[in-house]
């Protein structure tokens, strides 16, 4: 419901809304169906970094021979120090020393330049899809929760290099160790190995089962997240709806359901994956007492020294960890790919389509505008605007009138080409708007929204997005204008007073005029007004009316308007119904017709207003 709510319209003025970032402007096309495409698509990232990519290979394949030397180490010492008594312990023991020293050293350089690149990769990625979400055309959005979105900025990027930092490494340096043990096991005795191995098929038996199970769990926990997340966005940002309708009782168990979905998946995902260790470590015990076991037969059968049982213990441990955190990495590798995957799922969208090559832009507008039998359907819908036609002349202020869904609203957005028409043509100056840049076109246009757009930042700066490079001073002749500058003086803090981005703090006439001094700095000639309906203090409401007159002066305007006082002093009426025109002419030509305004206006004229219902 409450994204209905939301217009698309979400900045004042489109052609400066968009920062664009150097990384990453369309050069990847990622397209992520499945995991190997994925992880080649995050192998794609990691590569840029091959120098250190390298280094660190070269320390997990050092940090993996200590940690096979050390336990061979112990062996070889009980053998030569306790059993034949030979000299040289020191040594031998300062030797071992230096190679459990060279392990940690190893394996610290390893994790600090793993971590480096893991954060550089991700720093990469959150770039990348920041500016690609700013170039997605606004189709996307309508389709989407803002809240899924920013969750896969977030928690989706997060966990991508959560497991960069670790997983990779310990992936790598478990095949390593793995395959080093087992040799180096099968060169000491080949029976003993294969008896520890008896083990083996039931650990990846029982892991098999655990990651399949966990890997769905992960996946469906981090759906859920999202889902949680996305909804704890749309309930907060229309808090106020939600409690003008009384919905918080319904608001709360649509939440406590989705929160009940991440607690049940949360907890299986956690808990089968928790028993791994458990399983491991029993399995561990069992290989451990056959190692013992049938160790010490040939230990007495002289068949082996006690100091290759201790090497093969250790060994058995060292092999059996390797395994453990395969497993146990492998849900972190699997939770990151799907993350990724959804990372770059969205990168993988259409661009807000690219301006033709030979796109222009118009360095002046006079603010002709020409609507040629304009017709457009939503991706899906039968025609929502047929045929519209009409023409206004620089200066000029149209009033579109019509019953809510008339196709007002649609109308604008063709005209700012957030959409374009399936046939027909709008032209400014006589050039057809698909063959002008648009953010050329969007920044001859500026937008003066029923609830407008505000951001947490002083009054300075939310003005000043109207245009960047403003000064000071020209921030406050445009206050003054829009009859902002004496309510702002009056806030303690003046024009360095902190907004926030829902704009509590100021009242909703206050935000209008804003939004006026806004617009009046980044001097449009192509103006759209969308009437507050919602009722003003008479005081602010002659402010906003002369402000507005002073905004309009000189621009061509298209007013969305409510009100008969506004209507009656535009040069143009069109009258909308089902997207197409029903009439149009000035408000005086309109009543002698005596046609669907005449009567709109008859049953409305006792408020003053008219109403937007049918
Ligand atoms: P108005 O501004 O006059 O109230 P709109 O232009 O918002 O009317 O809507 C015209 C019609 O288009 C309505 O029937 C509405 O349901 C439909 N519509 C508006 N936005 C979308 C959209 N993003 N996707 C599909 N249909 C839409």
């Amino acid at each position: 419901m409450l994204r209905q709510l939301k217009e698309p319209f979400q900045y004042q003025r489109s052609g400066e809304a968009v920062e664009s970032t150097a990384a990453g402007k369309g050069k990847r096309k990622p397209r992520a169906q499945n995991m190997s495409q994925t992880l080649k698509q995050m192998w794609s990232y990691l590569i840029l970094y091959k120098g250190r990519l390298a280094a660190v290979i070269v320390m997990v394949i050092l940090s993996s021979a200590f940690s096979l030397l050390g336990p061979y180490m112990a062996g070889t010492a009980i053998d030569r120090f306790l059993m034949n008594r030979d000299s040289g312990i020191i040594v031998f023991l300062l030797l071992m020393a230096l190679v459990y020293a060279l392990h940690s050293i190893t394996m610290w350089l390893q994790s600090i330049w793993m971590i480096t690149i893991s954060q550089k990769t991700v720093y990469r990625m959150r770039v990348e899809l920041f500016d690609h979400l700013h170039r997605l055309p606004i189709p996307f959005f309508s389709k989407r929760q803002h809240g899924e979105l920013m969750s896969r900025v977030t928690n989706d990027i997060e966990n991508v290099s959560s497991s960069l930092n670790s997983s990779v490494i310990q992936v790598f340096s478990s095949i390593l160790l793995l395959v080093g043990t087992v040799s180096v096991m099968l060169s000491l005795s080949p029976l003993l190995t294969l008896l520890t191995f008896l083990v083996v098929p039931l650990m990846v038996l029982g892991m098999k089962w655990i990651t399949k199970q966990t890997g769905r769990l992960f996946k469906a926990q981090q759906r859920n997240l999202g889902d949680l997340n996305g909804y704890i966005e749309e309930t907060l940002s229309g808090q106020r709806i939600v409690k003008a309708f009384s919905q918080e009782k319904t608001v709360i168990s649509a939440f406590k359901e989705r929160n009940e979905r991440i607690r049940v998946s949360g907890f299986w995902a956690q808990t089968i994956s928790g028993f791994i260790p458990k399983l491991m470590n029993a399995l561990n015990n069992l290989s451990f007492t056959i190692i013992a076991g049938i160790g010490a037969i040939f230990v007495l059968n002289d068949q082996i020294t006690v100091g290759t049982i201790i090497i093969f213990v250790e060994y058995s441990r060292q092999f059996t960890r390797p395994l453990n955190d395969l497993a146990n990495q492998w849900n972190t590798l699997l939770s990151a790919v799907a993350g990724a995957e959804r990372v770059f799922d969205v990168l993988s969208e259409d661009e807000e389509r690219k301006d033709e090559g030979a796109a222009r832009e118009l360095a002046e507008v006079s603010g002709k505008v020409v609507f040629d039998k304009v017709t457009f359907a939503y991706e899906g819908r039968t025609a929502t605007i047929s045929e519209v036609s009409f023409e206004a002349t620089p200066g000029e202020t149209i009033a579109l009138v019509g019953p809510t869904g008339a196709g007002k609203t649609t109308l604008i957005q063709l005209l700012c080409r957030f959409y374009d028409p399936s046939s027909g043509s709008i032209m400014i100056d006589g050039h057809d708007t698909r063959t002008l840049k648009r953010e050329n076109l969007r920044s001859h246009m500026a937008f003066v929204l029923q609830d407008p757009f505000l951001f947490e930042g002083t009054i300075y700066e939310n003005i000043r997005y109207g245009k960047l490079d403003a000064t000071d001073l020209e921030v406050q002749q445009a206050a003054k204008l829009a009859n902002a500058h004496s309510f702002i003086s009056r806030l303690k803090d003046g024009y360095g007073t902190v907004l926030k981005s829902d704009g509590s703090g100021i009242s909703q006439g206050q935000k209008q005029l804003l939004a006026i001094a806004r617009a009046i700095l980044a001097d449009p000639s192509i103006l759209v007004l969308d009437e507050a309906t919602s009722s003003i203090d008479t005081v602010t409401e002659i402010k906003i009316q002369e402000a507005l007159q002073r905004l309009m002066k000189g621009r061509t305007s298209f007013v969305i308007a409510h009100r008969l006082n506004t209507i009656q002093q535009a040069d143009q009426i069109v009258v909308l119904r089902d997207g197409a025109i029903l009439e149009k002419g000035s408000h005086s030509q309109l009543l002698m017709q005596k046609g669907f305004y005449s009567s709109l206006v008859n049953g409305q004229l006792n408020n003053g207003m008219l109403s937007e219902s049918d």
